[in-house]
């Protein structure tokens, strides 16, 4: 199960009696990846998701994905590598949220990529421009920039957030959450998504800003449905979209507790570490270590006490370039 280190840490969801298809989803995935996609494909709400499932309980899963009248695709097999891994290979410094090997259909290891959705015709255009950057003969591949607008498309993203990502979402130059950011007045619970590894958050994509209108409305809808249908779900999701969090990029995130904004700062009495498959742990245990923190420009100073116990210097002038911000979003049920 992908989890969150400290005080956000995840129940074992396989224990809360969630009816069919999530309970045995989650047997079959032993992640929770797609979870609340899963419950929105099932309803029509959106069009297609994407997943990832190990090749042992592929034939479960697309059994499981017709009995609801869903349309499976299998694309490549993952095989997920380390990061000292991914780094042999030749133009790794363009992988970003994706370091995986590409296997053959068939190959024992790894997972399968699979599209579902009700309408075989969106899965199959949502197939051919969803594929991620893949580790090919110690090569690393590179997509397409219309790809990712046509995948967000199939995967039911709004077009404000569509346009977003395109104008944003190079990791080379920018940074599409701090983008978000800059441009976001009130911050939704709803339209945070920096959780979304879990799987757990209402919003599952990047979204143009933190009180997108669209993204409100359409988390607001798979809300409403997971109260209907998986009720046990709502507060776990609620509780990871709401309260104050420093962003720094796609990679490093962390949610802070118990908080208190004190003019240039602000105090905390706890911090969780937000997934990612490059979580900064160094900066997670300095924050852990103190009480207060400070976001200077490009720096993150963080105090116990009167101490300072970490300078984080943010590079903006290299590959993913890091920008910290605090924000505080209003919890969904609010
Ligand atoms: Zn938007």
């Amino acid at each position: 199960m992908i989890s969150v280190l400290g005080e956000l840490a995840l129940p074992d969801l396989t224990t809360l009696g969630l009816p069919d298809p999530l309970g045995e989803y989650i047997a079959i995935r032993r992640e929770h990846g797609q979870v609340l996609n899963l419950l929105a494909v099932i309803d029509g709400s959106k069009p297609c998701l994407d997943d990832w499932i190990p090749v042992a309980a592929i034939e479960r899963y697309t059994d499981l994905c017709e009995r609801f009248g869903l349309y499976v695709r299998s694309g490549i097999q993952f095989d997920v590598m380390t990061h000292e891994e991914a780094e042999k290979a030749v133009g790794s410094g363009t992988l970003t949220t994706t370091r995986a090997r590409a296997r053959e259909i068939g190959d024992p290891r790894g997972s399968v990529h699979v599209f579902v959705g009700r309408d075989p015709a969106v899965v199959d255009n949502t197939f051919y421009a969803g594929w991620y950057p893949l580790v090919v003969g110690e090569r690393a591949t590179s997509k397409p920039w219309i790809d990712h607008i046509w995948f967000g498309e199939g995967l039911g993203y709004p077009t404000c957030c569509l346009e977003a990502f395109a104008r944003n979402n190079n990791w080379s130059i920018n940074n599409m959450p701090y983008q978000a950011a800059r441009v976001t007045r009130n911050p939704l619970g709803l339209c945070n998504s920096i959780m979304r590894f879990t799987g757990l958050t209402w919003a599952p994509h990047l979204p143009c800003s933190y009180d997108c209108a669209a993204t409100t409305e359409q988390s607001r809808k798979l809300r409403d449905l997971t109260l209907r249908t998986a009720p046990q779900l709502v507060p776990i999701v609620d509780g990871l979209c709401t309260g104050t969090f420093l962003l720094l990029s796609e990679w490093e995130a962390f949610a802070l507790h118990g908080i208190n904004r004190d003019g240039d700062g602000i105090t905390y009495a706890g911090a969780s570490l937000v997934p990612s498959n490059r979580p900064n742990e160094s900066l997670y245990e300095a924050l852990r270590c103190g009480d207060r923190l400070e976001v200077r420009d490009d720096l993150v100073v963080v105090f116990a006490g009167p101490e300072v116990v970490r300078v984080e210097a943010c590079r903006t002038d290299g590959f993913a370039p890091r920008v910290p911000v605090l924000l505080s979003f209003q919890g969904p049920g609010q």
